[in-house]
């Protein structure tokens, strides 16, 4: 039986989230595809077997000294090798920075069409099709992948992690990574954000824009998202402004992000916004302008001033969550 293969990023040894979210997707289509899933790590993962819950038959971790700290070449050289020794159906990503940084060079690698941030998959007369936004959103593309496996990066969040109860085999695999052609590594990784959520991990974003004036009316935000558990995001006009910084930053040259529930408060939803955005399960927006566009893409939308609106449904969320 042809396989699925699913590379699964890992940080400081643990599988990231995403991790259940693409494997889902893989094992959703598996049967219409009569595939199996196979997820793939670089290095060891220690929660390597709970992928199998999420439908992985097998987990094989990639091994070679080369793969010890992240690089493009050294990563992209295990990936291909073992995609060529494997003949997969389909070959699927994180649409994470790294992800993104990887999945072109893999697909150039074994010469298949890349497909990124794909947000929806199905199978139609045995052939895998492949839903992305286009055009910061404006068009929907669905991409028929003929004649062979394609790469695909799959959005965080776009895809729901589903339980499905079975379990995987973990095995290594030696790779041949040619230390010589690594031409650039990662020597040393910082968190900047301070252990907060990432707002490409969050299931709840809190999003604040200019219209909140100066940058310590964040609080605002910030009060709102941890009552609720998210993250804090924002618009860039707030990060040209240097009120937040740049990793928090939704839209086009920004994170997309496609949490649960996406609240944007003195926001206008310029369309570089949007973008970032749209896909999101339910869009809350708050604005005292009733014609923002932003209101075109919310499923809720209330019409006021945030620094009266914002502290009162706080307090009221704070009654209902407890903290
Ligand atoms: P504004 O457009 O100024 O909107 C502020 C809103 O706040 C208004 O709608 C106003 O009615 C409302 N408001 C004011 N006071 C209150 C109040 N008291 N209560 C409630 N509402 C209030 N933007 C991004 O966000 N992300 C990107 O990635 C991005 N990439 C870009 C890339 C390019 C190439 C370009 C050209 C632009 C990009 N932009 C991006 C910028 C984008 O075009 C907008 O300028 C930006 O999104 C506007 O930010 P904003 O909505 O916070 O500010």
């Amino acid at each position: 039986m042809s396989t699925i293969l699913v590379f699964c990023p890992a940080r400081d040894g643990l599988l990231r989230p995403v991790c259940k979210e693409i494997v889902s997707a893989a094992k959703r289509i598996s049967g219409d595809l009569n595939a199996r899933v196979t997820a793939v790590t670089f290095g060891e993962v220690s929660d390597a077997a709970t992928l199998g819950a999420f439908g992985a038959s097998t987990v094989v971790q990639l091994t070679s000294p080369a793969l010890g700290s992240y690089s493009t070449e050294g990563y992209a050289q295990a990936a291909s090798e073992f995609i060529q020794s494997e003949s997969p159906l389909a070959v699927f990503f994180a649409a994470t920075a790294r992800g993104k940084d990887l999945a072109p060079r893999v697909a150039a690698r074994v010469g298949r069409p890349l497909f990124s941030d794909c947000t929806e998959l199905k199978v139609e007369g045995g052939q895998l099709h492949a839903q992305r936004p286009m055009y910061a959103g404006k068009v929907i593309l669905w991409a028929k992948i003929n004649g062979g496996f394609g790469v695909l990066t799959l959005r965080p969040k776009a895809f729901l992690p589903a339980e499905v109860g079975g379990s995987a085999a973990v095995e290594s695999r030696a790779v041949n990574v040619d230390a010589a052609k690594v031409r650039a590594q990662v020597v040393e990784e910082k968190a900047t954000s301070g252990g907060e959520l990432d707002v490409s991990e969050a299931d709840i974003v809190v999003s604040g824009g200019r219209g909140l004036k100066a940058a310590e009316h964040f609080k605002l935000i910030e009060d709102l998202a941890h009552t609720l558990g998210g993250a804090v995001g924002a618009s860039r006009a707030v990060v040209d402004a240097g009120w937040r910084s740049h990793h928090e930053q939704v839209g086009q040259t920004g994170k997309v992000v496609s949490p649960t529930l996406y609240i944007a408060i003195a926001i206008s939803g310029a369309v570089q916004h949007l973008a970032g955005m749209t896909t999101s399960r339910v869009i809350v927006a708050i604005n005292k302008d009733a014609d923002a566009p932003i209101f075109k893409v919310a499923t809720y939308g209330i019409v006021g001033d945030a620094f009266e609106i914002v502290p009162k449904l706080t307090e009221e969320l704070r009654k209902v969550v407890g903290h």
